[in-house]
């Protein structure tokens, strides 16, 4: 039997849910400018978002206050169900501006549901993902709007991927600066490439990887791209192997998690210079224009990780989403 999932569309809740997709990206291109004075890394990255995708649900509850269930096969224990969860804090940060100036009652009650697919520490995005979808899906479940202000504030307190899948909501491909919540989208890229995607049962903790950068705050380089027309990284990467794509966190990651680094071996040798790694990883995924490709690409990838003992929590061929952050629609009770 082949090793690879097989991606599916969800299935839309129904009975008055209002649902929204968020999808998983990776970084085709990620420059680490420097440490700011206030301990956040100032980068510059191209991100991809792909149709591996978790689904956000909110409707109007009878009693009064929210609450969140977790269904789907990564429902893990990693993933909290309380305040600590990105969904449950998105809507909570949405429901308190609007409840300052009335626009909802101060006690509304609010059921949310998370579909996760996308695996967690992996750096796929899925906890930001989640937060820019919730907050489309509890805006067409209570009625109203935050402003362009209040959504800036709140999508920058949520974190730093999250901005890029509520601005790309119309391509899912786009630049980000700053700590990445200043965002410069693209157009969806056209065709829609491949994605050979294979996700270590190792995890990847963010902070320790940026961490093992070692960098001191100050000395900040100049954002390259920033304000000019920005390259595309797609442009090339497709016929020549990813050129141009590269990630300035996979040495770091590396010292991190040192079992990257055998994965790192394992793809040279198996797919030489194919493979990326996601963000801050674990994730590891490889671009193709051509789908057969990506498929005997990831078939290589995992027998030479079965090979050398490596464990997967995943293996698929995804596809760019070619959107963002996406209402699904409202169903009628
Ligand atoms: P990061 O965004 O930190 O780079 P990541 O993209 O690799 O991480 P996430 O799926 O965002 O991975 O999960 C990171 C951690 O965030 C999880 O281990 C979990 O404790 C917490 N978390 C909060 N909300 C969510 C959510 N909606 N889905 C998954 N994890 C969440």
């Amino acid at each position: 039997a082949s090793p690879v999932t097989e991606l599916r569309s969800l299935v839309e809740r129904t009975e008055g849910w209002c649902s929204a997709i968020a999808p998983a990206k990776v970084n085709l291109r990620l420059d680490v400018l420097g440490r700011r004075a206030d301990g956040f890394h100032e980068i510059a990255t191209a991100m991809l978002a792909l149709d591996l995708t978790d689904r956000v649900s909110a409707r109007l509850g009878a009693r009064p206050g929210l609450s969140l269930e977790l269904e789907g096969p990564l429902a893990s224990p990693d993933v909290p169900v309380d305040g600590r969860n990105l969904v449950w804090r998105a809507a909570a940060g949405a429901l308190e501006r609007a409840a300052a100036d009335g626009r909802c009652p101060a006690e509304l009650g609010v059921e949310l549901a998370l579909f996760k697919r996308i695996p967690s520490r992996a750096g796929l995005g899925g906890g930001s993902a989640d937060a820019a979808a919730a907050l489309l899906a509890l805006e067409a479940a209570a009625g109203f709007e935050l402003r362009d202000d209040e959504r800036r504030e709140l999508l920058g307190e949520l974190g730093s991927d999250v901005a890029f899948f509520d601005a790309t909501r119309a391509s899912g491909y786009g630049w980000c600066f700053g700590r990445g919540e200043r965002v410069r989208p693209l157009q969806a890229p056209q065709p829609r490439p491949w994605v050979a995607l294979v996700v270590p049962a190792v995890e990847s903790p963010t902070a320790a990887v940026y961490g093992a950068l070692g960098l001191a705050p100050g000395n900040l380089a100049t954002s390259p791209a920033e304000g000019d027309v920005l390259e595309d990284p797609l442009r090339g990467a497709l016929d020549s192997k990813g050129a141009g794509l590269s990630n300035g966190l996979e040495r770091a990651a590396i010292e991190a998690v040192p079992e990257l680094g055998q994965w790192r071996t394992v793809l040279d040798h198996a797919a030489p210079g194919e493979y990326h790694l996601a963000g801050s990883g674990s994730g590891w995924f490889a671009l193709h224009a051509d789908e057969a490709a990506a498929h005997r690409s990831i078939e290589r990838a995992h027998a030479a990780a079965v090979v050398a003992g490596l464990g997967t929590r995943l293996v698929t061929v995804a596809r760019a989403a070619g959107h963002g952050a996406k209402l699904v629609g409202t169903e009628a009770e």
